[in-house]
């Protein structure tokens, strides 16, 4: 079991008031565990010390630490929302509650709703800590998967795969994304997972001795070109990717050639270019596989440079180089700039509240649109026409006020006055707070809206004036001979619905009077 004492040695020189929050939301979450057990037979309590102590070497701050102690106290033991408040303030709660709330979301299978569901989870975090904590939260389960039963186990493991480690990519927190997929792996598919653990020794044994070579001949390369205070390390391709890869090149092992990569980590940008030079003098690079990450970065921040250079010794390597700062930002994306030490920079209390992270204006559109987006758009684009309503009110949110307000608004409340639901083929269409089904059928389609016989939430009938919750999936069910009522109009919450309520109130009325001259006329003419 994780002790206090072990969470706290990560935290970076805490305050008084971080230690007593720390270890009170400790005690307080071990008592409240009393008794649950986890699937391993374990006491549960060492799931949330787990979680705390894996936040508080990422760095996070003591109300993130005290809230991933915390974060299923709410829910499976019997703290109240009241209790974790007062002794442990609104903004622990906040983020308690949103951890719980995110949990309520289930991965359904499928392509369109794994990525309704990525940006459901990215858009009500409301603020990215809550994601960061249910990443850890994930990550500890996923290391103990051995222990769930089967039927479950393989549930967890997909969803993992393709709601959780996309978001640590989009994240840029590469080093849990890769042990995300890695602990994901055996559970989807146990034979190919042991074909790329082969593969991967089998490579490993090849280059062994070859790769130590090309490393000590590049470091003293490197040193003869005046580079200081670098440092190189062999990274082996994480299990999942390493298989994604296989399938893409047939299986030909002799088409990839990063299984095992040379890491060069040096201070300066500046040295990045050197040891780039010292590298292509020293050994022939491959045309077209050079790639200058740092330049143009990753939609989620990752820079680096990549060249892949014929060794010889060591067969054809990829070399991949980088500043302390971007190996840093590589291996724990977003929740490196949110750390203790970075935070402690900006001076003053709250600091957490008014620092603005210029990176989170570029990253967050990428993050909300968490399809693969091109590193650069191409020149004059525009969005494309099916960009959500939201994103774009989030872009031009951005553009009228200033970066810290822009940040703070992310933080709290803009996505509070909005909801996020599925149709029944995965598609989210967003709408505002107490929405209704009428809402939502104007929303997809005003022939829809105007034929509305009934609406199903996630499965149940309800009326029309029902409020629609994040995550529901609706269906509406159309008949030719139904339309809207003056009713109608006061359940709907959008301006959209009520202009087409009206408007089609309207043809009616028209029509009907239309057809009642008409009749009239007609018995006229018969009574003449
Ligand atoms: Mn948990």
């Amino acid at each position: 079991m994780t002790t206090v004492k072990e969470i706290l040695a990560q935290v970076q020189t805490p305050s008084p008031e971080d230690t007593a929050l720390i270890e009170k939301a400790y005690e307080f979450a071990k008592k409240a565990h009393e008794g649950h057990t986890r699937y391993s037979g374990e006491p549960y309590f060492i799931h949330p010390a787990a979680v705390a102590k894996h936040l508080a070497e990422l760095g996070m701050d003591s109300r993130t630490i005290a809230a991933a102690l915390l974060h299923d106290a709410i829910e499976d033991a019997m703290a109240t929302p009241e209790e974790v408040e007062s002794l442990f303030g609104s903004e622990v709660l906040f983020l308690v509650e949103g951890v719980t709330k995110l949990g309520k979301h289930k991965y359904q299978g499928g392509e369109r709703h794994a990525e309704s569901l990525r940006r459901l989870l990215v858009a009500t975090s409301a603020d990215i800590r809550v994601l960061i904590i249910k990443l850890a939260d994930r990550y500890h389960n996923m290391s103990t998967l051995e222990h769930v039963p089967e039927a479950k186990r393989k549930r967890i493991a997909l969803e993992t795969l393709e709601i959780f480690a996309p978001i640590a990519d989009r994240l840029g927190m590469g080093s849990l994304k890769k042990e995300l997929e890695d602990l994901a792996f055996p559970a989807i598919d146990p034979d190919a997972y042991q074909h790329a653990i082969e593969v991967r020794k089998l490579k490993k044994k090849e280059t062994d001795v070859g790769l130590a070579r090309v490393q000590k001949e590049l470091q003293h390369a490197l040193v003869r070109k005046g580079v200081q205070d670098f440092s190189t390390s062999i990274r082996m391709k994480g299990l999942w990717s390493l298989h994604q890869k296989l399938k893409r090149k047939g299986d030909d092992i002799t088409r990839i050639h990063d299984i095992a990569a040379l890491r060069v980590v040096v201070p300066t940008i500046d040295d990045c270019y050197t040891a780039l030079g010292v590298i292509h003098a020293n050994w022939k690079p491959l045309p077209g596989e050079f790639k200058d990450y740092i330049s143009f970065p990753k939609p989620n921040g990752y820079q680096s440079l990549h060249t892949t250079v014929v060794t010889g010794e060591a067969g054809i390597v990829e070399m991949q180089v980088r500043t302390k700062d971007m190996h840093q930002r590589a291996q724990f994306g977003i929740a490196s700039h949110m750390s203790y030490k970075a935070l402690a920079k900006s001076a003053g209390k709250n600091a957490f509240q008014r620092i603005s992270f210029p990176w989170i204006r570029d990253l967050v559109p990428g993050l909300l649109n968490l399809k693969k987006a091109p590193t650069h758009a191409p020149k004059g684009a525009t969005n494309s026409p099916d960009v959500p309503q939201w994103l774009t009110e989030l872009k031009e949110a951005h553009i009228e006020v200033g970066a810290d307000e822009f940040v703070e608004g992310l933080k709290s409340d803009f996505f509070s006055h909005r909801i996020f639901v599925f149709t029944p083929i995965g598609d989210v269409i967003d709408l505002p707070t107490q929405s209704t089904p009428v809402d939502f059928a104007y929303a997809i389609h005003s022939d829809l809206g105007n034929h509305m016989q009934g609406a199903k939430v996630n499965g149940k009938l309800v009326s029309f004036d029902s409020q629609l919750g994040n995550g529901d999936i609706i269906e509406i069910l159309k008949s030719k001979s139904a339309h809207p009522t003056t009713r109608w109009i006061e359940y709907a919450r959008t301006s959209m619905a009520r202009r087409h309520i009206r408007n089609a109130l309207e043809a009616r009325e028209k029509s009907m009077r239309t057809q009642d001259a008409k009749a009239k006329k007609k018995a006229k003419k018969s009574k003449q």
